[in-house]
């Protein structure tokens, strides 16, 4: 049962539940881009991202990668496990969009031959910076160890994913992941969505998630939906 609201993000609410060792994340409609400088909301979209998040968590914990995800509480409420959170964004990119394409002298669309795993320091007030090893570790963010881990299990995740996706007509360009610790271990947590993946049509090349919010390249709820009716068609 929720108790306290312990704190909203972007995207998602974050509530206590009567036991300690498990929260619940509520989806919600709300959108931003840019850092927050954009914002809306696309109704649905909360639903559709926490159906595809599960469906994403499930296939993963089936080919053996331990996840945050416990159950749906509702349509758009997750109960998770309790972590403490790895303040890194990591990043697995397959082909070049984005952020890379204007940092470095990378064209749109260059595939790369094997995954770039781009890690990122997750902080708002600084902007997430792109880390290094050395640099997670001097902030005493994660040990050595860790963010070894951390990148194989991203690796893993990243063909997983591909092959699932692929065969929903579905090209993941790239996405980002966040970690975090339970009982020593480390365990994939926040989403897997259109909100946090750049999803392409195999046939036809078109974005189908964020990036038709922060290019105003078409209308949140039925590109979200397009992808949810391929993934979770047993919601419909
Ligand atoms: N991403 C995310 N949250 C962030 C930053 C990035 O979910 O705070 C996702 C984004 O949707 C994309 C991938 O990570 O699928 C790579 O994003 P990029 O670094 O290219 O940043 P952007 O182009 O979105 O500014």
């Amino acid at each position: 049962m929720k108790t306290k609201e312990l704190y909203s993000g972007k995207a998602k609410t974050i509530y206590r539940t009567d036991n300690p060792e498990q929260m619940i994340a509520d989806f919600r409609d709300s959108l931003t881009a840019f850092d927050g400088k954009k914002k809306s909301e696309a109704s649905k979209k909360g639903y559709y991202n926490a159906q595809i998040s599960r469906k994403l968590f499930e296939m993963l914990e089936a080919e053996g990668i331990r996840t945050h995800y416990i159950d749906m509480v509702s349509d758009t409420e997750m109960l998770v496990d309790a972590l403490e959170i790895i303040l890194i964004e990591v990043i697995p990119r397959n082909i070049a969009a984005g952020s890379i394409t204007r940092t470095y002298p990378i064209k749109e669309g260059t595939r790369f031959e094997k995954p770039v795993i781009v890690l990122d320091y997750k902080s708002d007030e600084h902007g997430d910076p792109m880390l290094n090893e050395d640099i997670a570790v001097t902030m005493g963010i994660a040990t050595y160890e860790e963010i070894a881990h951390i990148r194989e299990m991203a690796l893993k995740i990243n063909a997983l994913l591909t092959d699932y996706l692929y065969s929903k007509d579905l090209i993941l360009v790239d996405f980002k992941l966040e970690f975090g610790r339970k009982d020593g271990e480390i365990v994939l947590a926040d989403e897997i969505s259109c909100d946090t993946c750049r999803l392409w049509d195999k046939t036809t090349g078109k974005s189908l998630d964020k990036d038709v919010f922060r290019f105003g390249g078409g209308d949140v709820t039925s590109t979200y939906e397009e992808v949810a009716r391929r993934l979770v068609p047993e919601i419909f």
